[in-house]
């Protein structure tokens, strides 16, 4: 028996959003968070023990657990996050769950390993071999046949002999701890007189849960002082999270981690193997783990010592998860840590506009890092304006541009000529007819990639290979690629400095091993000039790269989306800080057909403040985040009349909230096609709601749709609170 009965309300990692009721067997210890087997229908599922069932009804047709993991139990606070994430975001509780536990084969304990001792008994015959064997276990450990092999160099045949013979005794041990703990006094930098009084600030926070912007300039240092928090972290012997918004930047932040502490710390995101993940994942859970690093999904890792997270560039837009369970791992980070009593560091250095405006209203500790590391200086910024001082026909890079290149490569020190864009032009147009190339799935243009020969969708990735005719008109030679990617940058490049050595790098072109590869080459000084899209943008440390030039420094700024603003600024700020970021001094041009809009005066006066400031009032006066709320109900189905009939219907059957002090406190805007409208071969038709910044918008929304009709067929509802992205 235990404390909870003999009947327990056990939440299932399926698409539920209630506990279900079972019967404990006679014996079975549980605690609440205890981790079971347990019968659904069928089927065997795993779920976690979520406290005493609801109501007391008779109980007599209920179902045994099967089984009890031999794991901890989930800690409170991880079950509490849960809860908040599935009440938030509307997913299925189940669901969120589910992203919290591993498969079930991870859950059963690791079986031990095999080893061989001495067992006191003599050899029949000394060999060379079998003395090497007998010298190495002499001390009285343990060791795996491997490990014997790969020591002695002898043949396993050797260990199988002096097994038969009794020589040798078979143990087990326990499966081999995670990994060694990174050591706190490795060698840790000495931090100059701003990074000292950064982390001093950070060190006299209150005991518990505290949420610190650590606001610094790129190449400010902010990594160096949050590493001495999570040493501060190890010496306290407690466990530290540092989410990065994707895997490319792992490797390069794992080299410094490991310089730092001796010790590589765990990981955790897409890229492991079903092992190291289950691997990882008990390592979490009994303390061996100490410190991860990881994606988003990082978040849902059942720590039970955790006491610090840092969300390093907090600002960008991959912490929002957009299929699945719709999710800020931002803003969940800040939830965990609370439930945790942890506390959180939100590093960056063009902080999201919510963060930077509830620092400023003291809602969040502020830590500023003003100047560079080694004060290493800003890179100076020049806007070109391309009405004016444009390029030539057909070509991309503008004179004053070209120009600087030329005297950058002379000097022997590097260019990052910076693209949004992958492959070689964005559009392709019959001259003949007017034929544009669209994909059949999406309103896209498909996407002209030379090296490979092919037109492909960014959206749905259809390819299709480039056609020698137009498919309309049916003449040859008349197909012509409007505007460029960064093939096309590439191809300008090759022509105008011929000798330079260039190198391309997109997320398509190549593996994350071949990425790595360029990258660590590029550190070498093996490129003259590097091409790049966003993959290039942020982290990277390149001591000889003086120079960035941004080819369209407008591309985020034509999308209808609130955030436009925002993202163009952070994106151009992230890039510009890629140049001079060691002694040498940085040069940035962006290359705008608006050189007076706030984005670029804010870029060339180099005056974040002034720009966070316009922003800030531009969202107070229109009352978006952080100042009122904002969700989206995305309809879509494979007919654009299904998608538009539901969306309408579903507006007619919104709820009144009678509480609102104001008419104002609640809009709803739309339905209206989304800027894309069709993807991946469905329609997609959006609603908007905006409420006033206390109101409980997620509540309404859940409620809304459980009064509305049911979407029926292929008909699909999908709800984003806070959404990020308003294609
Ligand atoms: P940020 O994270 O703010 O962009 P980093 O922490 O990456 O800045 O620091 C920029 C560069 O300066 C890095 O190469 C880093 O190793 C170096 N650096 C920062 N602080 C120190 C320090 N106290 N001692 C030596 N090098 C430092
Ligand atoms: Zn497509």
């Amino acid at each position: 028996m235990n404390d909870l009965g003999d009947i327990v309300a056990v939440m299932i990692g399926v698409a539920v959003d209630t506990p279900f009721s079972y019967k404990v067997p006679f014996s079975m210890e549980l605690t609440i968070g205890s981790i079971v087997l347990v019968p659904l229908g069928t089927r065997q599922v795993f779920g976690v023990v979520w406290g005493k069932p609801k109501d007391n009804k008779a109980h007599n047709r209920l179902k045994d657990i099967s089984k009890k993991f031999d794991t901890l139990p989930l800690s409170k606070e991880l079950m509490q996050t849960i809860d908040f994430v599935a009440d938030y975001t509307l997913a299925k509780k189940g669901m969120v769950l589910r992203a919290c536990l591993p498969d079930i084969k991870s859950l059963n304990k690791p079986s031990p390993i095999t080893a061989y001792q001495l067992s006191g008994k003599k050899a029949e015959r000394q060999t060379n071999a079998r003395t090497k064997v007998i010298d190495l276990l002499a001390n009285g450990m343990a060791w795996s046949k491997s490990a014997i092999v790969k020591e002695t160099k002898v043949s396993p045949s050797v260990i199988k002999g002096l097994l038969e013979q009794g020589v040798l005794a078979k143990v087990d041990l326990p499966a081999p701890a995670f990994i060694k703990s990174p050591d706190p006094d490795f060698a840790p930098l000495e931090l100059n007189k701003e990074q000292k009084a950064a982390l001093e600030n950070l060190r006299n926070q209150e005991e518990g849960f505290c949420v610190t912007l650590l606001d610094g300039v790129t190449g400010g240092g902010k990594t160096e002082v949050f590493f001495e928090r999570v040493a501060d972290c190890l010496k306290a012997e407690k466990q530290a999270l540092i989410l990065l918004p994707e895997i490319a930047l792992t490797n390069m932040f794992i080299k410094r981690f490991t310089k730092r502490f001796g010790v590589e710390p765990a990981q955790w995101h897409s890229g492991l193997s079903a092992s190291q993940r289950s691997k990882t994942w008990r390592a979490v859970m009994d303390g061996s783990a100490r410190v991860v690093i990881g994606a988003r999904s990082a978040l849902f890792l059942p720590f039970n010592q955790l006491s610090l997270i840092v969300v390093d560039e907090e600002h960008d837009g991959a912490y929002k998860q957009s299929d699945g369970i719709n999710y800020s791992a931002r803003d969940m980070a800040i939830v965990r840590a609370k439930f945790a009593d942890a506390k959180i560091i939100l590093s960056s250095a063009t902080p999201s506009i919510e963060s930077k405006s509830n620092a400023l209203s003291k809602k969040y500790q502020h830590v500023l890092l003003k100047t560079r590391f080694a004060n290493a200086k800003l890179p100076d910024i020049k806007i070109i304006d391309m009405k004016q001082d444009g390029s030539q026909k057909e070509h991309w890079i503008a004179p004053a541009l070209l120009e600087e290149i030329d005297k950058t490569i002379k000097r022997k020190e590097q260019v990052l000529l910076f693209l949004n864009r992958r492959g070689y032009a964005p559009m392709t147009l019959c001259r003949s007819c007017g034929y544009q190339f669209q994909c059949e799935n999406c309103s896209t243009w498909m996407v002209e990639h030379r090296q490979a020969h092919i037109l492909m969708c960014h959206h749905c990735g259809k390819t299709i290979s480039k056609p020698k005719i137009c498919p309309q008109c049916e003449k040859p030679d008349c197909l012509t690629p409007v505007g460029p990617g960064i093939e096309r940058i590439s191809q300008e490049v090759k022509e105008l400095f011929p000798s330079a050595r260039q190198i391309v790098l997109s997320s398509d072109l190549g593996s994350p091993e071949q990425i790595k590869q360029s990258l660590s080459e590029i550190e070498n000084g093996d490129y003259d000039i590097i091409i790049g899209t966003q993959l290039i943008a942020k982290g990277h440390h390149f001591e000889m790269l003086t120079l960035v030039g941004v080819i369209d420094a407008d591309l985020g700024l034509a999308h209808g989306d609130p955030r436009a603003g925002e993202k163009t600024f952070q994106i151009l700020t992230q890039v510009s800080g890629r140049s001079g970021r060691a002694k040498k001094s940085g040069k940035a041009y962006l290359q705008t057909f608006f050189p007076d809009h706030p984005v670029m005066l804010a870029m060339k006066a180099q005056d974040s403040e002034a720009f966070y400031a316009y922003e800030i009032k531009v969202r107070k006066e229109g009352g978006l985040p952080p100042f009122g709320r904002l969700a989206a109900l995305i309809i879509s189905a494979s007919s654009h009349d299904d998608a538009t009939n539901y969306a309408r219907s579903l507006l007619l059957s919104a709820p009144k909230p009678t509480n609102l002090k104001n008419s104002d406190d609640l809009k709803i805007f739309g339905p209206a096609d989304a800027p894309l409208t069709l993807i991946r071969g469905r329609y997609r038709v959006r609603i908007l709601i905006q409420s006033e910044k206390t109101f409980d918008l997620s509540g309404y929304v859940r409620f809304w749709l459980k009064i509305a009709n049911k979407p029926k067929g292929n008909i699909k509802v999908q709800v984003d609170i806070d959404p990020m992205s308003f294609h």
